[in-house]
């Protein structure tokens, strides 16, 4: 008998989603979009008096009725403000204020066409609230310890220099994960990497492992700008990276199923041409036979990229929500998420179909184009998540159902 051929079949190293670009559009108003001001601190020369003389009566008129102890570092934000081109063309602008006690604030500036100006006050800024177990006032060491007892069930992996005041943000946004998306996003590193040039964040996977890093220029806007309803501005580029985390998940774990069933298959196919005698591979036929049958179930499974596609589809032709949306679904549905986990009303006022695509929990599903041409939703099956643990994992034996004659 002449031997068996090795499987040719190798998925590339990295399951990574990359979608096609959304097609080029003619530019449109991205009303969700904010921009950064500059933020230097309030200089001890400022006062009522200067306050006065520096600010037009309409902005004046916007800081009446604020807190006593508001109104002087509300009024140095505004006069900051003030020259930013975004508050100039009308675009409300998120700033932190910062008061004399540490208190820091978060206020949205915007100037109307009529010449008025609109000073909303959200409150404090949040930077997260205790859980049980874990304890804020925690030194440094011991806080990433709390940390990662506390995410230890998720199989998350905190890696890098994390200091306590940043990790303490990740830690707040990962509470506001649903079950679901906690479910889909077993064994994630988080990394803190230092700084880059490019990027505040990234989402990549390494061989086995699917894992985030967060750049020191996702949290280096926190000082002066935030998002939401007084969230820090890093929320955005932690859910943003979570985002590209949620819509890869059934990609990762079709690849790692099929790379298994690759191995397995592959093992089978060795030890069946090492056999001695005829008769032992004739015994071994209903082993390599299964070992097959799942390595082809394996390889038809794995729609790479799928979801994103589905994404895309799905919202052609829309506006998208950010500027940064535009540059590709993936981009655009990283962008949908973080506003759908930190201004959902505004979003859903924005779009309320993209609203609905995160609310209706369509983003956690794996969507395949059936021979028709029609999106539908394929459950994943049992081996929901990727090992946590990394290197080469041989497919437990399996069996296959009895096929009907
Ligand atoms: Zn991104």
């Amino acid at each position: 008998m002449a031997p068996l051929t090795m499987n040719p079949v190798t998925p590339g190293s990295s399951p990574g989603v990359r979608p096609p670009g959304v097609p080029v559009r003619p530019p449109l108003p991205n009303p969700l979009d904010r921009n950064i001001v500059g933020h230097a601190a309030m200089p001890d020369s400022w006062s009522e008096t200067t306050q006065a003389s520096a600010l037009g009566s309409a902005y004046l008129a916007a800081l009446e009725g604020l807190p006593a102890d508001e109104k002087l570092p509300a009024g140095w934000a505004l006069f900051l403000t003030r020259s930013a081109e975004d508050f100039r063309e009308g675009k409300p602008v998120n700033q932190v204020v910062k008061l004399k006690d540490g208190r820091r604030l978060a206020y949205t500036f915007q100037q109307r066409s009529d010449g008025s100006v609109t000073v909303k006050r959200h409150g404090e800024l949040r930077v997260g609230p205790a859980s049980a177990g874990f304890t804020p006032q925690a030194t440094s060491d011991e806080m990433v310890a709390a940390v990662r007892k506390r995410w230890e069930p998720q199989g998350f992996r905190f890696e890098g220099p994390w200091n306590s005041g940043d990790l303490l943000k990740l830690h707040k946004a990962l509470l506001t994960l649903t079950p679901a998306e906690l479910a889909l996003l077993q064994g994630l590193f988080f990394r803190r990497g230092g700084a880059d040039p490019e990027r505040a964040g990234v989402y990549e996977t390494e061989g086995w492992i699917a894992g985030i890093t967060y750049f020191d220029g996702a949290f280096s806007h926190d000082d002066a700008t935030f998002v939401g309803d007084g969230e820090p501005y890093s929320a955005g580029t932690l859910y943003h990276e979570i985002g590209h985390a949620l819509l890869a998940t059934h990609d990762v774990t079709l690849f790692h199923r099929l790379d298994r069933a690759i191995s397995a298959y592959n093992g089978v196919i060795e030890r069946f041409n090492k056999a001695a005698t005829a008769d032992e591979q004739t015994r071994m036929q209903p082993e390599l036979e299964r070992a097959r049958k799942v390595w082809e179930e394996a390889n038809a499974r794995f729609v790479h990229g799928s979801d994103a596609r589905y994404f895309e589809e799905r919202f052609a032709g829309h506006v998208p929500p950010t500027k940064y949306s535009e540059k590709n679904a993936s981009e655009y549905h990283a962008e949908a998420y973080w506003l759908y986990k930190t201004e959902p009303a505004r979003l859903r006022e924005f779009d309320k179909d993209l609203y609905d695509y995160f609310a209706s929990g369509d983003y956690l599903r794996h969507w395949v184009k059936d021979g028709a041409g029609k999106w539908q939703v394929v459950p994943v099956g049992p081996e929901l998540n990727p090992p946590a643990q990394p290197g080469p994992v041989l497919a437990p034996p399996r069996e296959i159902p009895p096929q009907a004659a």
